[in-house]
């Protein structure tokens, strides 16, 4: 298995190919390198919503259950990993959603 196209994504930093996960521990979005590793250490899958999930693979669960595949997180093998901050840890996603405030008071 591997992840369907639609979810490549490219990185910020360094443009490789990653896709956006989400993991299965506390749903967080963690970037997975695109292409399949059987040196990661993390297992993928695609759920039944369409999302992908993400797991780590452990010494418990070591075995890739069918649908999964093993892959790299991309923190590991990025070239630019985004700097340390004291508080919070994501990124924050300054999308368009700024208010518009008139200048005037
Ligand atoms: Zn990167």
């Amino acid at each position: 298995m591997k992840p369907a196209s639609h979810h490549r994504a490219k990185c910020k930093r360094c443009y490789a190919s990653i896709v956006w996960c989400l993991t299965s521990a506390n749903g967080r979005r963690q970037p997975v390198n695109f292409e399949p590793d059987e040196a990661g250490n993390v297992a993928v899958s695609s759920g039944a919503d369409g999302v992908l999930y993400v797991r780590t693979v452990t010494a418990d669960r070591p075995d890739i259950r069918p649908g999964e595949w093993r892959a790299m997180p991309h923190h590991a093998t990025c070239p630019s990993p985004p700097p340390r901050r004291s508080s919070g840890g994501g990124q924050r996603a300054t999308s368009g959603a700024v208010r518009p405030v008139p200048w005037q008071r």
